[in-house]
Parts: structure tokens; C-alpha cells; sequence
């Protein structure tokens, strides 16, 4: 069984080495990888565009990302090859620090301290305890749902929402049209892990920008196509929201004249919110693929893409 790792990524080198050093089955490591109609598995990270599609025996196609769209946007990406995508412990974890940084800076009030220490003005405010602050999670799949929990059970009043239903220990998981908007009434700190799919970009748009209570502020890890830009920042200027945390942008790198980097509301950050660990996740593509390779049933892998949903 031959597996091509096909990267245009600054850390293929580095994946290389570490699925090497497994040892678990013969790598051939793109562009240096021969027939590529001899190729049974790609794990893949922004492959150049048409390699794919001339892996005509392909299998399956395992994603060095948690996000999928690297693969989904070559038109030419083989139809019927299922994909999986990372499912990586310290992955996760890294976007539990992220999210719990940025929703401290807003729950204790941070960015309303910074914007008066500019101002030279001294002006005392008591933030509330975390029981008393609600909490609104976009998305309640592996990273979505792992935060939720870990934030229910550090004391904030934790809303969720997601596609089909779900149950999550001190979350209340909502979904559908009518729990889009109660999660928004009545979230001052809304946080995005959607993936950007048909349905879902530009979810926050002017109107339901507009649901959220005055002063709401925003954590955006997702997807930087879930964000109407225009909305948000005339939200911005008129305080309807009150500041926002932004990892992931319609356009990356954000082009340097983008209002947001001289927004005085706005944290840019530049897609760091949390990658895949190699250290952990080499481990996961090996353990997939080894399964895939002794005949496994591909469905009771976790993080296998529904092509219909399209993440
Ligand atoms: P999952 O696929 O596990 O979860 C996605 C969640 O979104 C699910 O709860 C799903 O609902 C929900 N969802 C999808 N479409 C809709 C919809 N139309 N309406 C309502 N809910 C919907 O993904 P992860 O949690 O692993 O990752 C989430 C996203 O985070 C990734 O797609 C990626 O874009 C982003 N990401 C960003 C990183 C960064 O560094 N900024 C790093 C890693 C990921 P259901 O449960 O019903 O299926």
C-alpha cells in the first residue's frame, strides 16, 4: 500500500519525517513520488491543485487540518474519495486556550479598560462572575462542543447551537432557525466554530448581528466567510458590538489596508488560534490509515466528511 503526503505547507518536511519515523507504510512525499496512479492513500495540506485527481486508485484522502476547504476547493478533487479530516488531541487543546483567552478579555472587561486607559480615564466597573454572564458557541462538533463543556463547567451559562440536536452536560444545546435566535438574544459573548459551508457563510450578517445584545462581543475561530465584514464593522462603530477576536478572514494573510487591523474593536490574530500538533497528530493519521489498510469499515472513523453537508 503505497501513501503520498501531499503538502505545499512550511512543515511538510517536518510530517515527513515523523511518518517516517512510524514506520507504518511505504510514504512517497510529493513532487518525488512516482506513478501516482500507484497510490492507495493521500494525506494531504493545501496540495497543489490536480495532483489528487491523477491518484486514480485513490482510497482515501486524510487531512492534515481540522478544516477541509485546502481539499474541497480544487474543482478537480476526486468526487467519490472519502475525506477525513484532523481530529487531534492537541489540536483541541490548543483552541480551548485560545477561546478561554479571548472570552476572559471580554467576560473581565479588558478591552472596555484598554479603550479607557487610552483616554487617560479612570472609570471603575465591576465585571460579573462567570455564572452571571451567558455565553453563545456556534457549533458544537469536536472543538465547538469540547469548549462548551469546559466553559459550562468553569461557571459561565453556556448556550449552543448546531445542526442536528445534541446533548452536552451544562450546555443548552439549541439548533434550527428559532435556536439560532434565542442563542443570540441572549449571548454577550458569542463564539464562532462553524465551518464555512453553503449554509453557513455570512451567518453573521447585519440582521442577526442586530439579535445580539448591545455591547455583544465576538470570537471568531472558525471561518472568516461566517462574518459579514461590512455588518460587523458598522456594528463596531455603532457599539452594537462591543469587540471582536478574529483568527480566520475571507482573505489571508488580511490584506494590509483591511479596516480591522487599525479597528480600535478589533483583535486581530493571524489564523494561530490552534494547529495541528505533529507530535500528536502523525499518531492519528497512522492509526486511520492502518484501520483503512487492514480492511476497516471507513464510517467508525471519526471526522470522515458528509459530502452533503459539506464539512
Ligand atoms: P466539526 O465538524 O466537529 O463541528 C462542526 C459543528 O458545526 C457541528 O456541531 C455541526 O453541527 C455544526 N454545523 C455545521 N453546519 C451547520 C449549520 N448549517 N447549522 C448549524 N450548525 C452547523 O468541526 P470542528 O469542531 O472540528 O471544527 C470547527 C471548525 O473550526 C472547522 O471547520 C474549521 O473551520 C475551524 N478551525 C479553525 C482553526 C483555527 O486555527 N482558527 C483550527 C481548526 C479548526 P452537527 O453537530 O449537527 O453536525
Amino acid at each position: 500500500m503505497a501513501v503520498l503526503l501531499c503538502s505545499r505547507s512550511e512543515s511538510a518536511q517536518e510530517w515527513a519525517k515523523a511518518f517516517a519515523a512510524l514506520n507504518a507504510f511505504e510514504l512517497r512525499v510529493w513532487p518525488n513520488a512516482g506513478d501516482l496512479s500507484e497510490i492507495d492513500y493521500a494525506i494531504a495540506a493545501h496540495p497543489e491543485e490536480g495532483v489528487l485527481a491523477q491518484c486514480s486508485n485513490l482510497k482515501a484522502i486524510h487531512s492534515l487540518w481540522a478544516g477541509i476547504e485546502h481539499l474541497t476547493n480544487d474543482p478537480s478533487l476526486p468526487k467519490n474519495v472519502p475525506i477525513i479530516r484532523m481530529i487531534d488531541p492537541g489540536l483541541t487543546q490548543g483552541m480551548v486556550e485560545y477561546v478561554f483567552g479571548h472570552v476572559m478579555r471580554y467576560h473581565l472587561l479588558t478591552h472596555i479598560f484598554q479603550a479607557g486607559q487610552a483616554r487617560h480615564d479612570w472609570a471603575p466597573m465591576d465585571p460579573p462572575l462567570a455564572q452571571e454572564r451567558t455565553i453563545g458557541m456556534l457549533g458544537l462538533g469536536v472543538l465547538g462542543g469540547t469548549i462548551a463543556g469546559k466553559l459550562s463547567d468553569f461557571g459561565f451559562n453556556m448556550l449552543g447551537w448546531s445542526r442536528s440536536p445534541k446533548e452536552i452536560k451544562g450546555v443548552d444545546c439549541l439548533h434550527g432557525e428559532n435556536g439560532l435566535i434565542e442563542l443570540l438574544s441572549r449571548s454577550s459573548i458569542l463564539i464562532n466554530l462553524l465551518p464555512n459551508t453553503p449554509a453557513t457563510t455570512k451567518l453573521l450578517n447585519a440582521e442577526n448581528l442586530a439579535q445580539l445584545p448591545t455591547g455583544a462581543c465576538i470570537v471568531n475561530a472558525g471561518r472568516g466567510q461566517l462574518i459579514d465584514d461590512d455588518a460587523l464593522l458598522a456594528a463596531l462603530d455603532t457599539g452594537q458590538i462591543g469587540g471582536a477576536s478574529l483568527d480566520v478572514f475571507w482573505e489571508e494573510p488580511l490584506p494590509k489596508d483591511h479596516p480591522y487591523w487599525s479597528h480600535d474593536k478589533v483583535l486581530v490574530t493571524p489564523h494561530i488560534a490552534s494547529v495541528t500538533r505533529i507530535s500528536t497528530g502523525a499518531a492519528t493519521v497512522v492509526k486511520n490509515l492502518r484501520h483503512l489498510m487492514a480492511g476497516g469499515a471507513i464510517d467508525v472513523i471519526d471526522g470522515v466528511m458528509d459530502p452533503g453537508a459539506g464539512y
